[in-house]
């Protein structure tokens, strides 16, 4: 089957030479606790560029010939994928040309600069940067990489699950993954399946960027006319050919959140780690929370993916502010201050 062949890529893929170490797995206490399921967070938000897009990038570019490596490189991304690129061209000592949208926030196009890599500024979303990419590929000898609609990008994004399985010893019952293309999704679902087909894994897209569930419920993929771009890392109009392929067939259910859920979940991370996630960064613990609501989150230990944190920190205002509008399944009632020691104003 199609996922045992993933999983041997993802076995052999090139990623421990840039993330030597396994991302660590933290324990989520309070949310746990509310939730009813140990739930475990994957720390891809600390990697060399604040996201995992470095593993796909990196394996993807370190299998290149040495004349692709002397022509160089050239992707179109939302900001993290152009990171990965950028750091791993860098290692590898390519030349690299990043095509983002002009929308891309300011932390994601400082961190591509300072690799040292160039860049293009072009469009209002990811799906227009892709668009102008492929026109500057036709003639210029560089190689594209593309951010998830690529064998090798999807095995290295894959070695996730690999990890996460080695440090639990598979000992979970389910994992919840962001979903922009399908890249992530759809090599960790692979993995999952080949080796431990009893776990449950589940996509998480916003419900205004949710190309995916769109796609498998019709049966094939569906262009989105706009998607939402508070999620920056996941605003993808049209999911990829192979991820398309490999999240309908593996994927156990996609669940949708909104953009004020998403900011909640960026404040139960918080509350529990001090971390601060992107909003894509961030989905996987929503969809958890969403699904515990909804129908509840398979017995035993969750595994939610950390996938990000790129995020401008002036943007943090309005989503504490919007972490806010969603009930905590808690008494709305005024909280009771009767533990409180309320310092007197001295006189
Ligand atoms: C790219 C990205 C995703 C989604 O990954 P895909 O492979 O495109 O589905 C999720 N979160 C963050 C932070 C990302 O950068």
């Amino acid at each position: 089957m199609d996922c045992h062949r993933l999983l041997a890529q993802a076995l052999s893929a090139r990623v421990a030479e840039v993330v030597p170490e396994p991302t660590p797995l933290h324990e989520l206490r309070q949310l746990s606790e509310r939730v009813g399921r140990r739930v475990l967070l994957k720390r891809e938000d600390l990697t060399p560029i604040f996201s995992f897009k470095l593993r796909g990038a990196y394996n993807r570019i370190a299998l290149l010939d040495d004349e692709q490596k002397a022509r160089g490189i050239i992707a179109a991304s939302a900001g993290n994928h152009a990171q990965g690129v950028a750091y791993a061209a860098r290692v590898l000592g390519i030349d690299a040309l990043l095509v983002m949208p002009r929308t891309t926030p300011e932390i994601k196009v400082e961190a591509v600069r300072r690799h040292g890599a160039k860049l293009a500024l072009v469009g209002e979303d990811y799906s227009e940067a892709e668009a102008m990419c492929a026109r500057m590929v036709a003639n210029s000898g560089m190689t594209p990489i593309h951010a998830y609609d690529d064998r090798e990008v999807i095995a290295g994004q894959a070695t996730i699950a690999l990890e996460t399985m080695r440090q639990t010893a598979s000992d979970f019952a389910s994992i919840f993954v962001p979903i922009g293309g399908g890249g992530l999704a759809g090599g960790i679902a692979s993995v999952i399946k080949a080796v431990a087909p009893r776990i449950k894994v589940y996509g998480v897209e916003p419900d205004d960027s949710d190309a995916m569930s769109r796609s498998i419920r019709a049966g094939r993929r569906i262009a989105l006319e706009r998607v939402g771009s508070f999620a920056d890392g996941v605003a993808v109009r049209m999911v990829g050919e192979n991820t398309f392929a490999l999240c309908r067939k593996y994927l156990d259910e996609c669940i949708t959140v909104t953009v004020d859920e998403i900011c909640s979940a960026i404040k139960d991370v918080f509350v529990d780690t001090r971390a601060i996630l992107e909003p894509a960064g961030a989905l996987a613990i929503a969809g958890l929370k969403r699904l515990a609501r909804a129908c509840g989150v398979p017995a035993g230990t969750a595994i939610a993916i950390a996938s990000g944190a790129n995020v401008d920190f002036d943007r943090l205002g309005s989503i504490a502010e919007r972490s806010g509008v969603v009930a905590q399944g808690r008494s709305t009632a005024a909280p009771s201050t009767s533990h409180l020691i309320v310092a007197q104003p001295k006189s």
